[in-house]
């Protein structure tokens, strides 16, 4: 597999998150450190891994580790083996994060599958979010922090990563969302040649919302430019709009526009450019008790408006979880990053993905599982979006309790393949959750 992903070349740079400036951060690919109080739990699992590592020189009945992953001895005799049979991909928020904060069993999680587990095996695993509105180096360092633990852009794809591949078909374009000019940083960084913003639009027509005045900072970073001479051709919507009237009323002038032209009005109403967004999730969890509206409930809302306002049906493109083009794209970079970081030049044969929401993470697990080589097994989680009682519209291969019961689900099933409760377990894929089939 080639690194047209733009995510992993065979050499990665570490880079401190404390002195890594942008170009640092867009030169390629990049292991992000954070400040040193957080490497804790970082620093102790490589002195581990050395330690284990002079152990195994020192004791002569402590065999080659090929094959050793199946056999269940207490970690300390041995040292810690990566598999490469399996792998892990995990949601984020909801499953991992909720509220900026970690779940409380996130960070044993991380630490049972990176090794401090009874079979002494380390598994490989990337993070697959519909979440965005920033770069993927910058949420890396967030995730970083949040879990004390090192997190790479180079197991991570967010939901505007794959908009990177239409840089080349689109120049100028209007990028929706997300916090002050954040969304604007990262269509640039992406590739992307001319990028306006709302406040672009609305500093330089203050009329276009009514209701809607930007702020000294938006003023200040917004540009002024003659629309007469500018046609959009694509519009982006990258992360949650922080303004649903404005954004919609802007985004609605282009869509009704004469091919991309601000200030013109088509009779037709479909010569406007085409609209994405970064990901279709109509709710999401955050540290609300109930699920909070995001981005696919603004498109809903769009397709509503603009039937109510032309009469005509709105087609609009969402990229991530459950678009299986967001599953081959990880496919592509759990591939590439086994082979950097673990040295596994193949693919994995199942890959357990864990989630929280029914309609993205499970639907698009179970879908993706149908066309791909690998077996993807989904598990979800009650950690956030889906709620204890209800029924998934999607149903899950296994529902755990939170990520440790999880990850603790997966590698059990994959260390006791082969025998009779395996057995079990792979009876039950064909059905709704093998939890039954455990009781039994
Ligand atoms: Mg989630």
């Amino acid at each position: 597999m080639t690194t047209t992903d733009g995510f992993g070349t065979p050499r990665l740079r570490r880079l401190s998150s404390l002195d890594a400036c942008r170009a640092d951060l867009y030169g390629g690919p990049n292991v992000a450190i954070p400040p040193k109080h957080l490497m804790a739990s970082t620093l102790s699992h490589e002195t581990a891994i050395e330690m284990d590592m002079a152990k195994q020189h020192l004791d002569d009945d402590i065999s080659s580790t090929e094959g050793s992953p199946r056999a269940a001895s207490p970690i300390a005799e041995k040292p810690i083996t990566t598999v490469d049979d399996f792998a892990l991909a995990f949601d984020i928020d909801g499953v991992l994060i909720r509220g900026g904060e970690a779940i409380p069993e996130a960070g044993a999680a991380l630490k049972y599958i990176n090794g401090e587990n009874p079979y002494g095996v380390k598994v490989p695993y990337i993070f697959v979010t519909n979440g965005g509105g920033k770069t993927e180096e910058e949420r890396c360092l967030d995730l970083s922090r949040q879990l004390e633990l090192e997190v790479s852009p180079g197991q991570f794809i967010c939901g505007h990563t794959p908009m990177r591949e239409m840089a080349e078909r689109y120049h100028t374009v209007l990028v929706v969302g997300g916090e002050g000019e954040k969304c604007r940083v990262v269509a640039e960084g992406y590739g992307f040649k001319d990028v306006i913003t709302p406040g672009d639009i609305i500093k330089t027509r203050h009329d276009t919302t009514p209701f809607r005045k930007l702020t000294e900072e938006e003023h200040k970073n917004s540009r002024v430019r003659d629309f007469e001479q500018t046609r959009i051709e694509a519009i982006f919507v990258f992360a949650d709009s922080r303004d649903w009237a404005g954004d919609q009323q802007i985004i609605l002038d282009c869509l009704m526009s004469k091919d991309g032209h601000l200030g013109t009005r088509s009779e037709t109403f479909d010569e406007g450019p085409p609209l994405f967004f970064s990901h279709n999730d109509v709710v999401w969890s955050t540290s609300h008790e109930h699920s909070r509206i995001g981005m696919g409930a603004l498109r809903a809302s769009l397709e509503a408006l603009y039937k109510a306002v032309t009469g005509k049906e709105l087609t609009t493109i969402a990229f991530g979880k459950p678009q299986l083009g967001t599953y081959q794209f990880a496919m592509r970079l759990l591939r590439q990053w086994r082979k950097n970081t673990h040295g596994i030049n193949k693919p994995p044969s199942t890959v357990y993905f864990v989630g929280d929401t029914p309609d993205s993470d499970i639907r698009g697990t179970n879908e993706f599982n149908e066309i791909s080589d690998a077996h993807w097994f989904s598990i979800l989680v009650k950690t956030g979006v889906y709620q204890e009682g209800t029924i998934p519209r999607y149903p899950p291969k296994k529902v755990c309790n939170h990520i440790l019961d999880a990850v603790k689900f997966a590698i059990d099933r994959e260390m006791s393949k082969g025998d009779k409760e395996s057995a079990i377990m792979d009876d039950a894929d064909s059905g709704i959750d093998s939890e039954t089939a455990l009781r039994n």
